[in-house]
């Protein structure tokens, strides 16, 4: 499995990362940088997020995760830089969220906090839902259909709105 250090490295931003880490966070920074190289990366679940950190004392919950969706590189980095961000704060400061110390070390690493969303990661998100959208109820009286990604509720009953007709749900 991959790690944050190593995906560091494949983008070009260990270096920057370090320099900045043995810089400033001195004592810690030994143990930062061992976390990284233990920390593992995986694939975000969650649709429109960029990327999201696990942060736990526990080894075998942290976890590091990634968009599958396609984004620009400069996003990428970006976004990875702020996950990194997150965990040295947490580590360092004990420190969650995107408060005093994590706005430190995201400036101490270089994130750069104004970057604009990624036009191509917006597209991204709408191919996306488009290819999950699936036929989930139809009107058997007036054949109008539903398409969403989700399905209807199975516990309710859903009537057609135009013409007060049971739907068919799947
Ligand atoms: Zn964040
Ligand atoms: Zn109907």
């Amino acid at each position: 499995m991959d790690n944050v250090a190593s995906l560091l490295i494949k983008h070009d931003l260990y270096e920057q990362v370090e320099t900045a880490v043995y810089g400033e966070l001195k004592a810690h920074a030994d143990e930062v940088m061992q976390a990284l190289r233990e920390w593992p990366v995986g694939t975000a679940k969650r649709v429109g997020a960029y990327g999201c950190v696990m942060l736990s004392r526990v080894k075998s919950r942290r976890m590091l995760r990634m968009s599958s969706l396609a984004m620009s590189s400069d996003q990428y980095d970006n976004t990875l830089l702020h996950e990194v961000a997150h965990i040295i704060a947490w580590l360092v400061f004990d420190a969650r969220g995107h408060g005093y110390y994590w706005r430190r070390m995201a400036a101490l690493i270089g994130v750069d906090l104004y970057m604009e969303h990624d036009p191509k990661f917006m597209e991204s998100i709408a191919a996306h839902r488009v290819k999950k959208t699936k036929l989930v109820a139809l009107c058997p009286s007036c054949d109008k259909k539903w398409h969403r990604m989700r399905s209807f509720s199975k516990r309710k009953t859903w009537w057609c709105p135009s013409c007060k007709t049971r739907l068919h749900t799947f």
